[in-house]
């Protein structure tokens, strides 16, 4: 006989709305223009988990999915395959061709090494041109390599450096792309991420490629009132308490009370992906109040300010205020960082 293990339920969790996913892809897909968004979800997707992302898009009719990895295109071709094209950015090792031969999957091309190996093949490949970045991708002037003119390439793809800015470099690369394209056979082209998106009709070819806009990130303040936020990390308070003027709080006491305050100590924590830049900085929310964070933010523990909301009590939740951009103005990290180490502790809860 044997006894079902009780449940341990969360004492945080993530929040996620796949109506602001959906929302966010639908905008950036109208804001592509003629060409179709995509969607890069790379480091699952984002951290908030690849399987729920890439199913949701599919099903809001999202064709193009972008992983760093076979690893992580093994995971999302479980649903993918068949219905829509998964393009591999980070190319393909000897060490990956066992795999990738038999993937659906198309490696992204970004050296003559890996087009020579690719070649051996006879299967589809998409190809990244380096047109400034110096990141990954064949040079423009290596593209006349007569190993190349056998390739069966769907997408011709290049990666903007600057999108995020007003820049030369975004127009440059731009020329270098569209020279390098004149004597390539491919079937589409490939080049604005989220922020591309916003430089306008002359980035957009054939199909788009956001990442961050999907999850929320507001990369240029075109879309600031376009995009939704789609994650929210939520903790639970574990005690309250009644501090003193002159009281200190948390590590090295880089907070001294000097008033009386009732203060909450939430399950969250650096090790949740809540960040020590959050300390005496950070926010929660909660009863239509701003909770502001108190003192340096711990491992798994971090004090807030129950001023604004008297009523809460141990064992009630409170929100993150995590808007991306703000949270990174905030936080001086960056909204890539802050959406991609939310911890692996917090249970996705997709809403
Ligand atoms: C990550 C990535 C994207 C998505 O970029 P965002 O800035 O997150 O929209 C697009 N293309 C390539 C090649 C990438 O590596």
């Amino acid at each position: 006989m044997s006894i079902a293990a009780p449940d341990i339920p969360a004492t945080a969790r993530l929040q996620l709305s796949g109506d602001a996913l959906v929302a966010n892809w639908r905008a950036l897909n109208r804001f592509s223009g003629a060409a179709s968004a995509g969607a890069a979800v790379k480091a699952d997707a984002y951290g908030l988990g690849a399987l729920p992302v890439v199913q949701k898009l599919l099903d809001a009719g999202c064709q193009d999915f972008f992983v760093a990895n076979w690893q992580e295109a093994r995971e999302i071709e479980a649903i993918a395959a068949g219905k829509a094209s998964i393009s591999v950015l980070n190319g393909v090792r000897e060490e990956d061709m066992a795999f990738a031969v038999k993937s659906s999957a198309k490696p992204v091309l970004n050296s003559i090494e890996q087009i020579l190996r690719w070649s051996t093949t006879s299967l589809p490949c998409d190809v990244m041109i380096n047109s400034g970045m110096n990141r990954l991708g064949i040079n423009p002037g290596d593209l006349g390599h007569g190993c190349i003119a056998n390739l069966d390439i769907d997408l011709a793809m290049s990666h903007l450096a600057s999108a995020d800015e007003d820049c030369k470099q975004n127009t440059d690369q731009l020329a270098k792309y569209l020279s390098a394209l004149i004597d390539l056979q491919y079937k589409r082209s490939s080049f604005a991420n989220s922020a591309g998106i916003m430089l306008g009709t002359d980035y957009h070819f054939d199909v788009t490629r956001p990442g961050l806009s999907l999850y929320g990130g507001k990369p240029r303040p075109e879309l600031a009132d376009q995009i939704q936020q789609v994650a929210t990390p939520q903790a639970q308070i574990l005690q309250v308490r009644h501090v003193r003027p002159g009281d200190k709080i948390g590590y090295n006491a880089k907070y001294i009370a000097d008033r009386d305050l009732r203060i909450a100590i939430l399950a969250m924590g650096y090790a949740d992906g809540y960040l020590r830049g959050f300390s005496n900085k950070g926010c929660f929310l909660a009863d239509g109040g701003k909770l502001r964070v108190i003192g340096r933010v711990s491992m798994d523990l971090t004090a807030i300010d129950l001023t604004q909301a008297p009523k809460l009590e141990e064992g009630d939740w409170v929100d993150c205020d995590y808007d991306l951009p703000e949270a990174s103005r905030i936080s001086g990290l960056s909204q890539y960082e802050l959406i991609t180490g939310l911890g692996q502790r917090l249970p996705r809860i997709w809403q």
